[in-house]
């Protein structure tokens, strides 16, 4: 055995890209607020709206529809709470239960403020119902939210068709693409999508930097008052030299997107292939064909989930519940939940979770320990056995 670790875990972060790193470091070593008048303001100005005109480039859209943001935390809270705000207190919310925690929790604390939350029903494959959206899309509706593509099961919604239904009725329809891009093709000037929250630091960029693709005549209210340096919704001085990493690795996910995914594709489905030899009774969560190319997320049932992910750990290979762990207690993921999965099967859950660096050497290692890591987790997940010690 070697003493290589397998770095599964991509959605969760990846690997800083050596361009965006350089981008950075050169643009961290000079001086300048871009909201100063002088020269080395206006060059730190310029660097920022030429890597705002290159992500615009790289999506679709235009420069004026680039909002920089420390992530996709800030870029979904922004879009979620700005237009429930701006529909007033009586705002309806239309959300799917299977959202990322920074949509969820942002949808839960306007419920416990007072807003009304319609959550959109999905089926055991994680998709939501297009035709209860449609149905659902009344006057007093203040913003629809579905995440493009699902960070837990992979499953990818049918985006199209949920934006077409909100242009139609008239309300503003926000997505999270921060696991889309760079993953699946990503149209953000498809008709009908107001808002779309991007990451950078799911695709190469810094931690810490990201943006909200925002139509250009939405106007969320803003979550923090300030300088309003980012087209009014949003305050804060602007971090120049993460941003123009940003655009480096925007840029890098987009040209590499076609080549990236029919890599990870493969790499997933031998993975996906030899697991399901190894443990025939491994259930693979979510869509098999409208799949986010580098998610593999399963449930083996009779272990639990973080007792798998330490053993495979110890034997070097990094992966994810890919659900959350309160005060060090794992919780059930709240997407298989929704997907109708009992609380105990949904604990027994794995997510790998590949990149364009993923090799078939990575694939070979898991494969390789996982059996051993099953039967010990089996063996600790046994009431009779544990009893014993
Ligand atoms: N949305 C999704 C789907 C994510 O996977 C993540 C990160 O895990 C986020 C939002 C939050 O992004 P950030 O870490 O940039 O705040």
């Amino acid at each position: 055995m070697t003493d290589r670790r397998v770095y599964l875990d991509h959605a969760a972060t990846t690997h800083l890209s050596p361009a965006a790193a350089q981008a950075w470091a050169s643009a961290a070593a000079q001086v300048g607020n871009p909201s100063s008048l002088h020269t080395s303001g206006r060059q730190a100005r310029r660097l920022v709206e030429e890597s705002r005109e290159s992500v615009a480039d790289d999506l679709g859209v235009r420069p004026s529809e680039v909002v920089f943001t420390s992530g996709g935390t800030e870029a979904d809270n922004l879009a979620v709470k700005g237009f429930a705000w701006r529909g007033g207190s009586a705002g309806r919310v239309l959300a799917s239960p299977i959202e990322h925690h920074a949509v969820l929790d942002a949808v839960l604390w306007l419920e416990e403020q007072g807003h009304k939350v319609d959550w959109i029903p999905v089926d055991a494959l994680g998709r939501v119902d297009v035709n209860y959206v449609r149905a659902h899309l009344d006057d007093d509706v203040a913003v629809c939210t579905v995440m493009w593509a699902n960070n837990e099961i992979g499953t990818v919604q049918p985006i199209h068709q949920i934006a077409q239904a909100c242009l139609d009725a008239g309300v503003p329809f926000h997505s999270d693409a921060v696991q889309a891009l760079g993953a699946i093709p990503l149209d953000c000037a498809i008709p009908g999508l107001t808002s779309a929250a991007l990451s950078g630091h799911k695709i190469g960029a810094p931690v810490g930097v990201g943006a909200l693709i925002l139509d250009r005549d939405a106007e969320p209210v803003p979550l923090q008052h300030g300088g309003g340096q980012e087209r009014e919704v949003r305050s804060g001085t602007v971090d120049a030299a993460s941003i123009a990493a940003f655009a480096v690795a925007v840029h890098e996910a987009v040209e590499h997107q076609v080549e990236a995914a029919e890599h990870m594709r493969l790499l997933r489905d031998r993975l996906i292939d030899g697991i399901v030899d190894l443990a025939p009774e491994a259930v693979v969560n979510g869509d098999r064909v409208d799949r986010l190319p580098g998610n593999v997320h399963v449930t083996f049932p009779g272990c639990e989930g973080d007792a798998l992910l330490m053993l495979l750990d110890a034997a070097g290979v990094e992966c994810s519940t890919g659900s959350a762990c309160t005060s060090g207690i794992p919780e059930p993921s709240h997407v298989l939940l929704a997907m109708g999965v009992d609380a105990r099967t949904a604990r027994g859950s794995l997510r790998f979770s590949l990149s364009r660096t993923s090799t078939d050497a990575d694939i070979d290692r898991v494969l390789d320990v996982l059996p051993a890591a099953l039967g010990r987790a089996a063996r600790a997940s046994s009431p009779r056995l544990r009893s014993r010690v």
